[in-house]
């Protein structure tokens, strides 16, 4: 049977649709999807999830007021792009659902990489262009819950987030497995750190200059099961339900540990820099708490570094600032993670006082180098070095990336080109012969 808007479409009422846009809300946008399952249509779908990219500081920028004008046009666009039988849906804030036909996805997903609306700001038009981060997926035969026209692409966009740093992503089974071990996780977690069945890689950062080690940065990782799983697998899960503060403080003391020994083995130690959620802002103990178990271990401050990623969040941002300066006035230093990423501002520098910038991978993570990013990328390290803020980029892994951020002025690096994260045991012979 041929579908039509007569067919599938759902009723649009206060129980169906997004209050500001109109678009179905999550209960509009599974009764379509249910309707297109009913009539055996759904596989002919791909399932997304986008939210847009800054918005947080586009809100920052015009205000509340202008960014709702902003959704609703946005979502205007929207309409105009879907066919009748498509759909898209609003779950609030700026997160977007949509279900197109297979054969216009890749149509959608350019559409969506630039969206232009039209705003009055103060009287004067103003253009303002947004880019989406989507998770997508393939709808397969094999559905075994209508909420995974949801669940799915946004597992997508998450892995996009935090393991690719991509704009998009395509749903995998290796993602979806990801997804599966939610559960695992949440139940699991307690008895894992109990066990021991997390540890500490580190990722080496070098002098590419001097070819010298000079810092590393530990990244965690859980045993499971026989298995190393990457913390995109289990960090997003521990942010949502506020556990990660446990395995943060684990990390630490574990590193600090670390230290000790290298030292007591009579290895020269460096610098190790340590990942602290924003969620672990909520603790307004964090930055005394950090202190103590550095003190406590009796390593020398110097020796640790406490990495944060920036925040669009007005609020979070005052926090932000008051947690970096209480460690500042502690003695510890601090780095700014992922600047660059879509979510850091200029300010940072200014108000924040920062040991550390490291520059995000998404500035060298491109085939042709634009000579935009190059000046963008030479005026910000110029900066923050004439602010005597030391300067790293993340994921080097070609020669070609490495001249690149060699000229734009910043030598260390921190990449697969050098080294990927080591285990414990592999890291010791790269203190004990620092030369590459
Ligand atoms: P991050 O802090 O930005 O860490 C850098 C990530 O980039 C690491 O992934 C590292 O393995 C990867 N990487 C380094 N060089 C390259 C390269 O040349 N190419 C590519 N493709 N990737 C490279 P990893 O270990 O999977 O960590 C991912 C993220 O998980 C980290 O991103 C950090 O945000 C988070 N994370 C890791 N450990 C912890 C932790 O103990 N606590 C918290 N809160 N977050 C952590
Ligand atoms: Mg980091
Ligand atoms: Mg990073």
């Amino acid at each position: 049977m041929a579908l039509d808007k007569s067919n599938v479409s759902v009723q649009l009422n206060n129980r169906t649709t997004q209050y500001l846009t109109g678009l179905y809300n999550a209960s509009g946008y599974l009764q379509f999807a249910s309707r297109l399952e009913r009539f055996g249509r759904l596989s002919d779908y791909t399932a997304f999830f986008f939210n847009i990219r800054g918005f947080g500081m586009i809100n920052q920028k015009y205000g509340h007021k202008v960014g709702d004008e902003i959704i609703r046009k946005y979502a205007d666009k929207l309409r105009s792009f879907v066919q009748p039988q498509e759909c898209v849906g609003h779950l609030g804030e700026d997160n977007f659902t949509a279900l197109i036909l297979k054969g216009r996805r890749d149509l959608f997903v350019y559409f969506l990489s630039r969206v232009g609306v039209t705003v009055y700001v103060d009287k004067h038009k103003e253009q303002v262009f947004l880019s989406a981060s989507v998770g997508m997926w393939d709808i397969d035969e094999k559905v075994s819950g209508i909420r995974e026209v949801i669940s799915r692409p946004s597992v997508a966009l998450i892995h996009a987030r935090y393991i690719t740093h991509k704009t998009t992503a395509l749903a995998s089974t290796d993602m979806l497995n990801r997804d599966f071990q939610k559960k695992e996780v949440v139940e699991n977690f307690h008895t894992a750190l109990g066990n021991e069945e997390f540890f500490v890689f580190y990722q080496p950062k070098v002098d590419s200059k001097k070819r010298l080690l000079v810092g590393a940065e530990g990244l965690v990782r859980w045993k499971h099961d026989g298995d190393m799983v990457p913390p995109g697998a289990f960090i997003p899960t521990l942010e949502q339900n506020g556990e990660i503060l446990f395995l943060d403080y684990y990390v630490l003391q574990r590193t600090c540990n670390d230290i000790r020994l290298w030292m007591e083995a009579g290895l020269e130690p460096v610098t190790i820099s340590v990942n602290f959620s924003r969620k672990d802002l909520m603790d307004a103990e964090l930055a005394d708490n950090i202190n103590n178990i550095i003190e406590e271990s009796g390593i020398d401050k110097n020796l640790i570094e406490i990495e944060v990623t920036e925040t669009v969040d007005d609020e979070e941002h005052g926090i932000l600032a008051d947690f970096i300066n209480r460690l500042y006035m502690l003695g510890v230093k601090t780095a700014i993670d992922d600047f660059g990423s879509g979510y850091s501002s200029l300010s940072t520098l200014r108000e924040f006082q920062v040991h550390t910038l490291k520059i995000d991978r998404s500035f060298i993570n491109t085939d042709d180098f634009s000579w935009k990013d190059e000046i963008i990328l030479t005026d910000i390290i110029r900066m923050a070095k004439r602010l005597g803020i030391e300067v790293l980029t993340e994921g080097v892994e070609r020669e070609d990336q490495l001249s690149f951020v060699n000229n734009a002025g910043c030598d260390v690096i921190q990449g697969y080109y050098f080294d990927k994260p080591l285990c414990e045991e592999d890291f010791r012979k790269r203190l004990d012969n620092k030369n590459y």
